[in-house]
């Protein structure tokens, strides 16, 4: 049965597609291993949309139809079409959820949405990364135990240039020594917002199970839920308001 909440899985899709040592990792792309992750839990009904498609597979339609996006991108973020970026960041402050994938730190929705920098310490060494879980009780971390253990790993290091989360999840150690801020959550408008660190694309991170463990319950955290109506705007008073002539707009007809 399809699950209720839908999710979006968008990838760039480029190294896979350019580098055959990347596409041996993942056969079906990021977003393939990313989205059958996510296809296997009767929670969320999943489909993909990848920066080549047209709109980026990201038409108003599609936006409109989702309740959480995840993102992908590394190499190609200034293929990302303004208006793209603008139409996501709208449906953000309207309540869609937003997962921030690996290199995604750089993309232009989360710099955008950020308004910093976002830039970071960064080596490829192939080492072991262990990310800790730093807030326990929250739903993001359910079902893990104290850390998630990654063999081979990019490193990202801080200082990771980000406004203070709001809640932080997860703090990734490296066997090189740095530590960083790997599992941030935000809010912008009514819309969730969560930065997740590891991913790097040589690496088979997304078929780990407790990588995507954390994937299924931050889109669970990152979903819509039923809240008051935002009302913007010149607004009527509630109660009456001595001597207050409303706009001619406000005035009944006639
Ligand atoms: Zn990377």
């Amino acid at each position: 049965m399809a699950g209720t909440i839908r999710v979006t899985v968008w990838n760039e899709y480029r190294h896979e597609r350019e580098n055959e040592k990347i596409a041996a990792v993942y056969p079906r792309g990021i977003h393939g291993a990313i989205a059958a992750g996510l296809g296997e839990d009767a929670r969320f009904t999943v489909r993909t949309a990848t920066l080549d498609e047209p709109e980026h597979g990201l038409t108003e339609d599609v936006l409109a139809e989702t309740d959480v996006l995840t993102w992908w991108g590394h190499k190609a973020h200034g293929d990302v079409d303004d208006a793209i970026v603008e139409r996501v960041q709208r449906r953000v402050h309207e309540g869609m959820g937003l997962l921030v994938l690996h290199s995604a730190h750089f993309s232009k929705i989360f710099k955008r949405l950020m308004g910093t920098t976002c830039d970071l310490k960064w080596r490829e060494a192939n080492e072991r990364e262990r990310i800790w879980v730093v807030a326990p009780g929250h739903p993001i971390a359910a079902g893990l135990g104290e850390y998630i253990e990654l063999e081979h790993e990019e490193m990202y290091g801080e200082h990771f240039d980000i406004p203070e989360p709001e809640m932080l999840v997860f703090v990734s150690w490296f066997a090189g020594g740095e530590v960083f801020r790997s599992g941030a959550c935000y809010t912008r408008g009514a819309g969730r917002i969560f930065y997740f660190r590891p991913g790097h694309e040589t690496y088979p991170t997304y078929e780990n199970l407790d990588v995507r463990r954390v994937i299924a319950n931050a889109a669970e955290w990152a979903a819509p839920r039923q809240a008051v109506p935002r009302i913007f705007g010149n607004a009527l008073p509630v109660e009456p308001i001595k001597g207050y002539v409303p706009p001619a707009k406000y005035h009944p007809a006639g």
